[in-house]
């Protein structure tokens, strides 16, 4: 079989996906990409969690044909395969319903930056996508959705924001890889559970992070100096 690291490393990424919570049922799949081969790897459509392999996961090429796999490709590939290639630098990306994120995306709210623990993971705001118009539904509902994902980033890198809520739906996540994609997802969930209960405690005062402490963190672990672990 093709590219079985990569397998291992979707099916490990997908499980650690359930793992963490983050999934009920099958809501929920993740993808990781092979750029030199030019295909994608992702979790197949509709069999649950417990049947899933490395040798199930389905490999697709950029046009979304399937290159190896007995099963379909999870309904949202092309949603990933529109982020894949307009981000040449990501390799990974997870897609789940988990309930503080989805919470956030279905009131169509972006994540304000209320503590160091979100600056740490994004450099502003994590935004809410548009809501897709009707037309938009009408002609490819998965491609339009990635679309309005990457808009939602308004000419912010993928590297400085790593999530985003598809509005009316819930989060996406990605990062250089998997694995990495699935931890973006986790913490995604944290800081909109976070963020949830900062707003009930502050009887929605709306203090958000000094911008000058956000950028501090930021950058501490981000930015050209980046000092924070190891
Ligand atoms: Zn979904």
């Amino acid at each position: 079989m093709k590219l079985q690291s990569l397998r291992e490393e979707v099916y490990e990424a997908n499980m650690e996906l359930t793992r963490r919570g983050l999934v009920l049922y099958t809501f929920g799949n993740v993808s990781g990409i092979d750029r030199n081969e030019g295909i994608i790897v992702i979790k197949p459509s509709g069999i649950p969690y417990s049947e899933l392999n490395p040798n199930n996961m389905v490999l697709v090429d950029l046009d979304q044909c399937v290159v190896e796999g007995d099963f379909k490709p999870s309904s949202d590939t092309r949603t990933h395969l529109r982020m894949y290639k307009e981000w040449s630098t990501i390799g990974g990306i997870a897609h789940c319903h988990s309930r503080y994120a989805t919470v956030w995306a279905q009131a169509r709210r972006s994540i304000p930056c209320l503590g160091t623990t979100h600056a740490d993971y994004a450099n502003g705001d994590i935004p809410c996508s548009a809501a897709m118009t009707e037309a938009q539904v009408m002609r490819d509902y998965e491609d339009e959705t990635g679309v309005q994902i990457i808009r939602a980033l308004g000419g912010r890198s993928p590297q400085e924001i790593q999530m985003v809520l598809a509005a009316g739906h819930g989060p996406f996540a990605w990062g250089i890889d998997a694995d990495k994609a699935v931890h973006h997802a986790v913490v995604l969930e944290e800081l909109a559970h976070m963020a949830t209960l900062t707003e009930m405690v502050s009887g929605g005062a709306g203090i958000k992070l000094e911008p000058f402490v956000l950028h501090k963190h930021y950058a501490r672990k981000h930015g050209p100096g980046a000092y924070y672990g190891q």
